[in-house]
């Protein structure tokens, strides 16, 4: 590992590791776990996901007798992130503008690396820690759906994957995406258009009724794309319109989700010629689940404390999207926060992070540990 954080940094970003493709990150943070002392394993995963690498778990033995603590981060990112060439202006680091920067999440990589290692510089007992790097979070937290989470011993922990150094997530949104298909009727549109039944005019139909945007404080729904039609000359017979829901809260989440399919199914019943019903094809696939972590919650008051102890803004926030977090959180004996590590515009050519950032990323993840194993 390099002298700094700032260059570990950088010569983590140098490594192409768009999703489906993280083998040579993997490789290397493996070989960092061990030269840090870390038992280290990969899952087989990629199996399923059909990426070139699986899920990287790494141990390491405390010296305090508690269960460990947890720190997650995720070893893809998004596109375009091949040949990423790091600048560093005025203490900020960016890419040269043609590629992301990858500090989603590598960032969240380097602080809890670059944590442990100074915590053993100090030669500081620390509880044992257990570190989760997941593989394509990015395409739908594949490598975090895979694996199997009831070998993590940890109780509480983090996902290092957020924006504002010393500021956590508590909570985050269930979200179902649904795909509808709808079946009309095919006719020429300009010889006997009254013998189809048009699939467009009955997608619009529908949608027009649905709910949309922001349902309440803690719901929100948006049909997102829109397929179908042929030719101006035929009267269409196939739309597909995808969709989703989100809530904080599982019923509301249900019932949107509900209301929308009536909706359609009702919409389409309208519509029939002669013997033939348009009907529509409906499928909800449940992404991941809500959670919500107490204030009151010890994971909460250790991140606290870290933040006062280095004098950085607190707070616990309530996020809008799905992490790993969301899946972790699934086992309700563990309680896992989003953490910030740092990164800015993220997913996009503008990402950025600030050398300061970086360096209060670690100092916090290491006053973590430390309020944690002395507890
Ligand atoms: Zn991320």
């Amino acid at each position: 590992m390099n002298t700094n954080i700032k260059d570990y940094f950088i010569s983590l970003v140098k490594i192409d590791s768009e999703s489906k493709n993280e083998k040579e990150m993997a490789l290397k943070c493996e070989s960092d776990l061990k030269a840090l002392g870390a038992k280290v394993k990969f899952d087989n995963a990629h199996k399923i996901t059909k990426g070139n690498s699986g899920n990287l778990y790494a141990y390491f033995p405390g010296k305090v007798n508690k269960s460990p603590i947890l720190f997650c981060s995720h070893l893809d990112t998004v596109t375009p992130g091949n040949g990423i060439k790091p600048q560093i202006n005025n203490g900020r680091i960016t890419s040269d503008g043609t590629t992301i920067l990858g500090a989603d999440d590598k960032s969240g990589i380097a602080e809890i690396f670059w944590a442990i290692k100074e915590l053993q510089k100090e030669k500081f007992d620390y509880a044992p820690i257990e570190v989760l790097l997941t593989i394509s979070e990015e395409i739908g937290l594949l490598g975090s759906r895979n694996f199997s989470a009831n070998q993590l011993r940890s109780k509480i922990g983090y996902a290092v994957d957020g924006h504002h150094v010393g500021k956590v997530v508590v909570g985050a949104p269930a979200q179902n995406s649904i795909t509808y298909m709808i079946h009309g009727k095919e006719a020429h549109a300009g010889v006997e258009p009254e013998k189809g039944i048009n699939a467009i005019r009955l997608a619009a139909d529908a949608i027009s009724q649905m709910p949309q945007g922001k349902i309440d404080e803690e719901t929100t729904c948006n049909i997102g794309t829109i397929k179908g039609g042929k030719a101006t000359n035929i009267v269409p017979n196939q739309v597909e319109i995808k969709a989703e829901v989100r809530s904080h809260n599982p019923e509301k989440l249900h019932s949107l989700t509900n209301k929308m399919n009536q909706i359609m199914m009702h919409t389409c019943r309208k519509y029939h010629i002669g013997d033939f019903q348009a009907n529509v094809e409906i499928s909800v696939k449940k992404e991941y689940s809500s959670f919500r972590v107490d204030i009151d919650d010890e994971i909460v008051q250790i991140s606290r404390k870290a933040s006062e102890k280095l004098g950085l803004d607190f707070s616990a926030d309530i996020a809008g999207g799905g992490s790993d977090a969301n899946i972790f959180n699934e086992n309700k004996n563990m309680k896992i926060l989003i953490a910030g590590s740092g990164m800015q515009n993220v997913h996009t050519v503008d990402e950025f992070i600030f050398l300061r950032d970086l360096e209060n990323g670690y100092k916090w993840i290491k006053e973590v540990i430390k309020t944690y194993s002395e507890e």
